[in-house]
């Protein structure tokens, strides 16, 4: 296996692929970030021609690990120094990973992967082989994504100790909006609100450091993510916007914020108690089975081991 980009997911991914016995090996832009990882014992270099010609020699699956704003020139470089090697990605957002897959000519090799796991730190430095252990890691089923590819991909996930969700690009956006990019906008508007607060720092608890924690995530890690999803966030926060209005207007007009307050609190609650079951039946290469699989994900399914395989 490849990585390109050893930071804090990239980073991780080597990691866990190594300790689980794989061999893997890494490409990282930075001297600083190859020199660390060499130092703890992996196998890195900063010539990216040379690390994905070692990958097409050895047939390895790439993982790029970069952001959004790196992958056109991480795709030009593999669409010519390896373009017949299966590829994934650990992207936060799937549609435009898709759309540049696409036009770097690699699609049909491409299966696009978000391990839903991180912290607010970067960095090879930041990595962790556990970082995915129980951690959903959802991979695409998007139409015509190559079943072989996908069993690689998925075999890596597990590796890594996630249970995987299969979900179709568009879908993982519009989930991912709702999920993340919002509670980080969220975050980011709490954080600069309450510091306005005379004493508010003074007295902030639990309250204060769960809901704006990930605003301490790199700056430029969060614009990414949110603007290369804006087509699926910006519905989801005029629906934010306009649910805090009303609430706004009835606290003005009747005291009460009951509404908001009680329709939220019934929201969490069936989060807490939202199906999981494992999807062990579905045949992969079987007639349907990438809407088959898209389908259990939506109704909470997760793989645990790897699927049976219809090889045709
Ligand atoms: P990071 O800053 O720790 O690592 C980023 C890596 O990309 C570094 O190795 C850096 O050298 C490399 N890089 C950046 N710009 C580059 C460029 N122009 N050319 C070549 N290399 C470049 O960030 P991270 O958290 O590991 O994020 C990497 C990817 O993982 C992003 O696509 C992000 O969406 C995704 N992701 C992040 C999290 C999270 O919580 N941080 C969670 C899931 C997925």
């Amino acid at each position: 296996m490849c990585v390109l980009g050893l930071g804090l997911i990239g980073g991780s991914v080597l990691r866990a692929a190594v300790a689980a016995g794989r061999p893997a090996f890494g490409y990282n832009r930075s001297i600083r970030g190859v020199a660390e990882a060499r130092a703890d014992g992996f196998d890195a270099d900063t010539e990216l021609p040379d690390v994905l010609a070692r990958a097409a020699d050895s047939d390895a699956l790439i993982v790029l690990a970069v952001p959004v704003p790196a992958l056109p020139l991480m795709l030009d470089h593999i669409a010519r120094y390896a373009p017949g090697c299966a590829l994934t990605d650990v992207t936060s957002v799937k549609g435009e990973v898709l759309d540049l897959v696409t036009a770097a000519g690699l699609r049909s090799r491409f299966v696009g992967g978000h391990p839903m796991a991180g912290t607010a730190h970067s960095g090879w430095s930041a990595g962790d082989a556990r970082l995915f252990a129980g951690a959903p890691w959802v991979i695409s089923v998007d139409d015509g994504v190559d079943q072989r590819v996908w069993i690689r991909v998925l075999t890596l996930a597990l590796q890594c100790g996630a249970v995987v969700v299969p979900a179709r690009s568009d879908e993982h956006d519009a989930a991912a909006a709702a999920i993340s990019q919002l509670p980080h906008l969220l975050a980011e508007a709490l954080a600069v609100t309450a510091a306005d607060v005379p004493l508010a720092f003074a007295l902030a608890a639990g309250s204060f450091r769960d809901g704006t924690r990930v605003a301490g995530t790199a700056p430029d890690l969060v614009r990414a993510m949110c603007e290369a999803n804006a087509e699926q966030l910006l519905p989801t926060l005029d629906e934010l916007l306009d649910r805090l209005t009303a609430a706004r207007g009835a606290l003005v007009r009747h005291g009460s914020v009951a509404d908001l307050v009680e329709e939220g609190h019934a929201a969490r609650t069936r989060y807490d108690s939202f199906p999981r079951h494992e999807i062990v039946t579905i045949v992969v290469g079987e007639e349907d089975w990438r809407d088959e699989l898209a389908a259990a994900g939506r109704a909470g399914g997760v793989i645990r081991s790897v699927l049976p395989v219809r090889d045709r």
